[in-house]
This record gives structure tokens, C-alpha cells and sequence, in this order.
């Protein structure tokens, strides 16, 4: 089955085409055979796709939203220019996944879009008022384009941290407002934090309930999940993906009564707080520079630039702050597994958040950190208590599977 995989933003949309089936997913053998980026929707749109085994297409055109986007991406696919192996005309698009950022407590798994699911998708806009209306639009201009026949499919991002008990979810404020207004942690990153828990499992030949793990998906955004037998039980994104880590450009943690504080000295509405929160802090608001690790890796070595050094510090406390916090509430941990552009990428920022980290049992291979970049492998010594691996996620992969698997009707994994 060929999967067209849709992640619709406020401004991008980007796709992937995955064949998988039964087999293929038995054989961990489900191949990729085109995928893209569109940026810039609403204004000159830059294209950025490539099929399989052939060289990158790249074009400008202006693409006034979504629907303009997910139209020049079914024309593109089905173009000969393309050449995508398979792929002839929109018939040879057998479904359509979409990842949906909110769920709500309502979508606790993904789902087969009908009206209904629509209709739920949009009582859960108020909660995630920037990423749900996008994924919205993707969802009705992929209905369109391809017609009621190709089942679509929507994957939340938070649904994997459906699991997570009340403790883990309820914040220390009036009870009534989680009745009345549905105000308590969610979580995000779901997909991603299952599909590494999945790989991890998968690699070591485990059952579901002998995952007892610490999943760090470190990207532009960062979350971290408590996972013990293979349910999240924790994660450090709350309510909002705002929560938890220090991110490329949002604080994370910090004591909301800062907010009226700020307003008050600095003039500020509480929407120009929140932009500052999300927009303006993380690594780029302490260091000054920049919200990109790399970068910020570079200024660092570089000119030793004092600003720089103190973000990524406080990046890799935080870290190492949610793994003991997470390791004392699961009462242990198998592993830590790292994911996520940093996560996968940076040996130098694993040996930061892992020094220190030999008082819960993990011993570094520091030979074998510096030689994972982007792979998949584990960076403990073998004599190590609590282990740690780098698993590269892939999230289209996993939303590719779950949409063949909700159209097959076959159960879902968890
Ligand atoms: P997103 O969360 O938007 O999907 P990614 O997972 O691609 O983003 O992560 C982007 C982050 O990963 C950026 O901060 C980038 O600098 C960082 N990154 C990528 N490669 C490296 C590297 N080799 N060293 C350090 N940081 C890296």
C-alpha cells in the first residue's frame, strides 16, 4: 500500500510516500519512495522534492495555502518528471495519514477520518489554537484533491501519552478548571517517543511490558518520556509543548508568576509573554545569538563565548533533571534512548547530559558516542547498568503504518 504521509504547519507542508504492508512491516523492509518539503506557503512558496533514487527537484512558485500546496504535491507525484517507482496517477495513492498535533482526551489512538473525526478535531482547535487549524486544512484539501475514496487517517501527536496517570497529568491547581475547561498535561512528540520505544523493543526482541525506559526526543522542540512497560507514564511537554525542556526558542520550565511580573515592568500583553515564551527564549534567548544547538556548538568552540556556553549548560541540566526526576518516579530504567536532530547527532551534547549521570548505573563508551551520528547504536559500556542508545525517529514511517493498519483493520500497536 502506498501511504502519502501529510504534515501540514502554519507555514509548510511536508509529505512523504512509504510503501508498506503486512510484509513489509514484518521485514522492517517498508521503502520510502518520495518525499518533500514545501515552505514559505502563503507567500513565494520554496519546493524541495525528491523521489526515490533520483535527483532533487527544486522549485519557487506562489502557493497561496494549504490546499494550493497538497495540489502542486499531488501534481508533482504523479508527474513523469517525478518518476516515482509505483506511482502513475492518483489511484496508486492508496491512503492518506495525516499527524494531527492535539487530540484532546478524546483520541487516545489514530483514527480513520470521517465527519465525526473532523468535527472532534476541531473541538480540540482552543487547545492548540496554532497547529490543529493547519492540520485541518490539510485534512479537507486532502479530501478534495483525492476524493472520499483514498481512507485518510490522523495520527495525534499526543496520543501516545494517553497512558499517563492522573498524577502525572493534573496540574496543582483548582480541580474544577480540568472539569470545566479540560486544563492538564498532555503532552506531544507522541509519535516520535513511540516510535524509538517501538525500535528499542524491537532491536533488543522484548515484550511490550519489559520496556522500562527514558525515551529524549532533543530537537528544535524537546520532550522528555518515562515509559515503563512500554506505556508513557510522564512527559515534560504539558498542556502546551511550551512545558518542560529547554528548547531551540521556548523557556520550558519556569514560575508562572513571572508572567504578571513581566507584564507589569515591561508593558507586555499576556499574548506578547506568550510569543516571548515560545519565540524568543531557549538557547536563543540565553545565549543571545541563536536557538539552533549546532550553531550554537560552533560559537561555543569558536569564541568561547561566554552566553553560549551558559545555554547549552542549562539545556543539558534540564535534561539530566527530567531523567532523575523520571528515574526516581519509575522507581528505575532500563535505558535512555536518545532521539531528535540533537539527540541523534550531537555526541557532545550526550556526553554533557550523561556526565554525572553514574550515580543511576550509566557508564559512558565514549569512543562509541562520538561514532554514532544520525545511526542507531548503543553508547553504554557493556558492563553499563542503565544503558543508553541513539535511535533515529521516524515519525512518517510510523503514520505510514498506522494508516495502512487502520485501513486493513488490523490492531493497532501501541
Ligand atoms: P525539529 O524539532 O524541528 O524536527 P530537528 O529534530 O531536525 O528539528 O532538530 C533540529 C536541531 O538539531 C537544531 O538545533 C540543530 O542545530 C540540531 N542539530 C542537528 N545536527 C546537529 C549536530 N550535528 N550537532 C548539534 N546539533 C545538531
Amino acid at each position: 500500500m502506498n501511504v502519502l504521509v501529510l504534515n501540514c504547519g502554519s507555514s509548510s507542508v511536508k509529505f512523504q510516500i512509504v510503501a508498506t504492508d503486512k510484509a513489509r512491516i514484518a521485514k522492517d523492509a517498508d521503502r520510502l519512495l518520495a518525499k518533500g518539503l514545501i515552505e514559505r506557503v502563503g507567500s513565494l512558496a520554496l519546493i524541495t522534492f525528491s523521489a526515490e533514487g533520483r535527483a532533487v527537484y527544486k522549485d519557487e512558485a506562489p502557493l497561496k495555502d494549504a490546499r494550493a500546496a497538497i495540489d502542486r504535491i499531488a501534481r508533482w507525484i504523479v508527474s513523469e518528471e517525478a518518476g516515482i517507482p509505483g506511482v502513475r496517477s492518483m489511484a496508486d495513492i492508496h491512503a492518506v495519514g495525516h499527524r494531527v498535533v492535539h487530540g484532546g482526551e478524546r483520541f487516545k489512538t489514530s483514527m480513520a477520518i470521517d465527519d465525526k473525526v473532523i468535527a472532534g478535531i476541531e473541538d480540540c482547535v482552543e487547545l492548540a489554537p496554532l497547529h490543529n487549524p493547519a492540520n485541518l486544512k490539510g485534512i479537507r484539501a486532502a479530501r478534495e484533491l483525492f476524493g472520499r475514496g483514498v481512507p485518510q487517517i490522523a495520527v495525534f501527536d499526543t496520543a501516545f501519552h494517553a497512558t499517563m496517570p492522573e498524577t502525572s497529568y493534573l496540574y496543582g491547581i483548582p480541580y474544577q478548571l480540568y472539569r470545566r475547561h479540560k486544563i492538564r498535561r498532555y503532552g506531544f512528540h507522541g509519535t516520535s517517543h513511540r516510535y524509538v520505544s517501538y525500535r528499542y523493543r524491537t532491536m533488543l526482541g522484548l515484550p511490550k511490558e519489559k520496556v522500562d525506559i527514558i525515551t529524549l526526543h532533543l530537537g528544535n522542540g524537546c520532550s522528555a518520556c518515562a515509559i515503563k512497560k512500554g506505556d508513557s507514564v510522564n512527559t515534560s511537554m504539558g498542556f502546551t509543548p511550551l512545558e518542560g525542556l529547554l528548547m531551540g526558542t521556548r523557556s520550558g520550565d519556569l514560575d508562572p508568576s513571572i508572567l504578571e511580573y513581566l507584564a507589569l515592568k515591561e508593558g507586555m500583553s499576556l499574548s506578547e509573554i506568550d510569543s516571548m515564551l515560545n519565540k524568543q527564549s531557549g538557547l536563543l534567548g540565553l545565549s543571545g545569538l541563536t536557538g539552533d544547538m549546532r550553531d550554537l556548538l560552533e560559537e561555543e568552540a569558536e569564541s568561547q563565548d561566554r552566553r553560549a556556553h551558559l545555554a547549552i549548560e542549562i539545556f543539558c541540566a534540564r535534561v539530566r533533571r527530567y531523567i532523575g526526576g523520571y528515574f526516581a518516579e519509575m522507581g528505575g530504567a532500563e535505558a535512555l534512548v536518545f532521539t531528535g536532530g540533537i539527540g541523534e547527532n550531537s555526541p557532545e551534547i550526550r556526553r554533557r547530559i550523561c556526565a554525572g549521570l553514574e550515580c543511576l548505573g550509566l557508564s559512558v563508551d565514549s569512543r562509541k558516542n562520538d561514532s554514532l551520528k544520525g545511526t542507531l547504536g548503543a553508547f553504554s559500556k557493556p558492563s553499563s547498568k542503565l544503558k543508553a542508545y541513539v535511535i533515529p525517529t521516524d515519525e512518517e514511517l510510523l503514520i505510514a503504518r498506522d494508516a495502512y493498519r487502520v485501513v486493513s483493520g488490523i490492531p493497532l500497536p501501541r
